[in-house]
């Protein structure tokens, strides 16, 4: 049997080595159960996992670890987030970039959305230009790197014009997690939610990394965990799996190198067999293991699920909102045709994505095409 071939490396990655051999520690416990508030000494083995973890996760954005808030993922960092903002600050506004992950997009009503341009980018000029007028804008909300597209936002300059009328800046650093180096403080973030099963940890944990700014985010409470600000047990195997994988990528973001070439001489012969593909996003900065294009008048469907009888597995756009067929809503943000924008395929790489690999997939893709172009003619 063909071995499987997985590059939806955006989508959720493997559990890495470190994360995996934490989780049988964490798990292989016998006699008794690690509550981290407990203070018998099986709960006080559980706190040192979670603190470890903690440790591991502000390194690898640059933060203190009193700073770090555990929880159950990024769905629920971006919703603390705006929800906080939009009942705090009920007459003021909240701005949401255009190419948002749903749970941003979704998590309150009435945010004014962020126009962005060809290429996925806000429109720099136009928050500038809304951060100075009324209603006053309370929060901005633009992610760190797209999902689909894997395109970087400028957050420098996001967070100084933030800084500049007053707003608080909340960057989804969901995808560039591990893959590019983040400082929180240089950056000037003020909340950036992450996800453990993005960079090798486990699902359903992440983080709200917050910076000291006179606003405390809670969506969750009625107990004191994680210093009252997400209430609930804590889930010590997911953390320290997070923690684990935290530490594991930041060991290994040179690897992102090797990624950033096998992507780019991948493009190049996914251009030389389907000449009329498009890429998208790539004339600026990029997640160095992403490509996103579109091959105009194909059903991605249709690719997707021949690759997948071939034991390759990719994704059409995000995962979130693949199993139907509907139009990636971050190209058509980017003003892209529905022919365009519906015939969108996702390769995304990651630790121990191999070069073996991608010609593995090069090779399916070759087969695939080819038929697909040979039962169009007939
Ligand atoms: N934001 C972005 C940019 C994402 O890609 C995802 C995952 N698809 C999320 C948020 C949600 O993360 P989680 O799965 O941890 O809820």
């Amino acid at each position: 049997m063909k071995p499987r071939i997985y590059l939806d490396y955006n989508a959720s990655t493997p559990l890495c080595p470190a994360a995996r051999t934490m989780v049988g520690r964490v798990l292989g416990v016998e006699e008794g159960a690690y509550n981290a508030s407990s203070v018998h000494a099986f709960g006080r083995e559980g706190r040192k996992f979670v603190e470890d973890a903690r440790r591991n996760v502000a390194d690898l954005v640059g933060a203190d670890v009193s700073q770090v808030i555990f929880n159950s993922g990024a769905t629920e960092g971006n919703n603390t987030v705006l929800r906080h903002f939009a009942q705090v600050f009920p007459d003021d506004v909240i701005l949401v970039s255009a190419v948002e992950h749903p749970s941003v997009l979704e998590a309150v009503g009435g945010a004014e959305i962020i126009p962005v341009d060809e290429t996925g980018r806000i429109d720099l000029a136009f928050l500038k230009d809304r951060l100075v007028r009324t209603p006053r804008v309370s929060l901005v909300s633009v992610m760190y790197a797209n999902n689909e597209t894997g395109v970087i936002q400028d957050v420098l300059n996001i967070s100084r014009a933030c800084r500049e009328s007053g707003a608080f800046f909340h960057c989804d650093a969901t995808q560039a997690l591990g893959r590019i180096p983040i400082d929180i403080k240089e950056s000037g973030i003020d909340f950036l939610t992450c996800s453990s099963h993005k960079i090798g940890g486990m699902q359903g944990v992440g983080a709200l990394v917050m910076r000291l700014c006179g606003q405390t985010p809670v969506l969750l409470r009625g107990g004191g965990q994680e210093k009252a600000a997400r209430a609930g047990t804590e889930n010590v195997v997911g953390i320290a799996s997070f923690g684990a994988a935290a530490y594991f990528a930041k060991e290994n973001m040179a690897h992102n190198i090797i990624l950033r070439s096998l992507r780019d001489q991948m493009e190049k012969e996914l251009q030389s067999i389907s000449p009329e593909i498009v890429f998208h996003g790539r004339s600026c900065e990029r997640l160095p293991n992403t490509s996103f294009f579109s091959i105009p008048s194909v059903n991605a469907q249709n690719i997707l699920m021949a690759l997948d009888l071939e034991g390759i597995s990719i994704s059409n756009g995000s995962a979130c909102s693949s199993g139907s067929v509907k139009p990636s809503a971050v190209l058509k943000a980017m003003g892209m045709e529905n022919e365009i924008a519906s015939s969108a395929l996702r390769i995304s790489m990651g630790w121990a994505t191999k070069e073996s690999d991608v010609q593995a997939f090069l090779k399916s893709w070759k087969i695939v095409y080819e038929r697909i172009q040979k039962n169009k003619g007939s």
